[in-house]
């Protein structure tokens, strides 16, 4: 049954107008088109994935400090091994494991606990000693390191792709995509969603989803409602392509760095910088390359002389707990989010758009329990921080 009236769609109406179009805004579209809700328009300002999506390293990691997001992780992970068969694009999906490198004592005792609770929640999941990651990766340097922690069905995709996907097969299924078509102002009458105002025009509906990434705080104003979330610029490198060798995605919270290759042989790398200013900031830095690629260097050597290709930056929006917000207003009845990914919301968005579409169709989801993540956790003083970020 139903939450929402249906209306027929036409080019003025919908009865679901999402804001965004990344992965978290047309992962959604698809799975309400597949549930049945044709009625759905996409609004992007730019192009499909310019935001964080098209800027990120597309790693697919379900290896989670918290329960909850053990079960979100792996859920995606369903929905990414279908990806091809379900929606129809292969997007370089590869399951070549994400090894977790540790550095610190603290770190490495949470990493046992952690992997005992994986392991409760049917991930299959190994500790490593650094010879057992000497043995199997002889060309890390395993200096320093404590332990490692690997999952096989961990993984990466290309997120350009995995968009296009999603939004081919949104449009094959008779939902609508508005790129360069800014959302400029959400109207509300009497606490309820009426309709979106947009660069190119009104448009009436009867639910919102805020899927606006970096602009997620500014968008939830628009609506008088506050999401706790700010943007920090994370740099990213690409090299050139070398012949694959290195299947998995390499990550060190403790080393604060992460890298794999891609399907055409460029490895991608990144850290996180502390110093980061909140707000929105797309300029890259000589520092970053001067401190990732001494860093990378030590603990690659191979890395040595391969050249530099590429370097962007992009946005993490962040939330108090480092965990998504998703959920729906009690506020503006009709006004939906998903927001605040802090930096890993390429490899959970299958899971949330078919959770989210179901709350928004049905509800209550119904493969991944997300009420969790929802904006009025943080009512409670004992939120549980996600450690397993960088
Ligand atoms: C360097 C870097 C590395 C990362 N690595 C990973 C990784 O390995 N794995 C992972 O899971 N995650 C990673 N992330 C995080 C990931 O990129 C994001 O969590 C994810 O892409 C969020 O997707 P989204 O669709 O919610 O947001 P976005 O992709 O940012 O999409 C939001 C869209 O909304 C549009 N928009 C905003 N306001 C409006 C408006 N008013 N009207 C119309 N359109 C609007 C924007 O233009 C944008 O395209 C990384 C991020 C960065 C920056």
């Amino acid at each position: 049954m139903s939450n929402i009236i249906n209306v027929n769609s036409n080019s003025n109406q919908y009865n679901v107008c999402i804001i965004g179009g990344g992965i978290t805004g047309t992962a959604l579209a698809y799975f309400l088109c597949k549930l049945g809700e044709r009625s759905v328009a996409v609004f992007e300002k730019s192009y499909l994935s310019s935001g964080s999506t098209g800027r990120c390293a597309g790693g697919i990691r379900q290896q989670w400090s918290t329960r909850s997001n053990v079960r979100l992780a792996m859920r995606s992970v369903k929905l990414f091994e279908r990806f091809k068969e379900d929606v129809g694009m292969d997007i370089e999906y590869f399951q070549g494991g994400y090894l977790v490198l540790s550095y610190d004592e603290e770190e490495a005792a949470q990493f046992e606990k952690n992997v005992q609770m994986q392991k409760e929640e049917g991930l299959n999941v190994e500790i490593l000693s650094p010879r057992q990651v000497k043995e199997k990766y002889p060309y890390i340097n395993t200096d320093g390191l404590l332990m490692a922690t690997f999952c096989q069905t961990d993984g990466h995709a290309n997120p350009h792709k995995a968009v296009i996907g999603y939004a081919q097969a949104i449009r094959r299924m008779g939902g609508h995509i508005y790129t360069h078509t800014e959302v400029k102002g959400i109207d509300v009458q009497a606490g309820k969603v009426i309709g979106v105002d947009t660069s190119n025009g009104y448009f009436k509906c009867n639910v919102v989803v805020n899927a606006a990434g970096p602009w997620s705080r500014e968008t939830s104003e628009m609506v008088g409602v506050d999401l706790p979330t700010e943007s920090y610029r994370h740099q990213i490198i690409v090299t050139e392509a070398l012949e694959n060798f290195f299947p998995m995605m390499a990550i060190s919270f403790s080393g604060n760095f992460y890298m794999r290759q891609t399907q055409h042989g460029q490895f991608v790398l990144g850290q996180g910088d502390k110093d980061e200013k909140p707000g929105i900031n797309y300029n890259v830095t000589f520092r970053f390359e001067e401190e990732l690629i001494s860093k990378m260097v030590r603990t690659f050597p191979f890395l040595k002389n391969v050249r530099m290709m590429r370097h962007w930056s992009g946005m993490y929006n962040m939330s108090p707990d480092a965990q998504p917000i998703i959920g729906q207003s009690d506020k503006v009845k009709g006004y939906y989010y998903a927001v605040g990914y802090s930096g890993h919301g390429f490899m959970v968005a299958p899971a949330v758009g078919e959770a989210l579409a179901e709350l928004i169709l049905f509800g209550k989801s119904l493969h991944t329990d997300i009420s969790y993540l929802d904006v009025k956790r943080f009512e409670n003083m004992t939120i549980e921080k996600e450690k397993n970020v960088v």
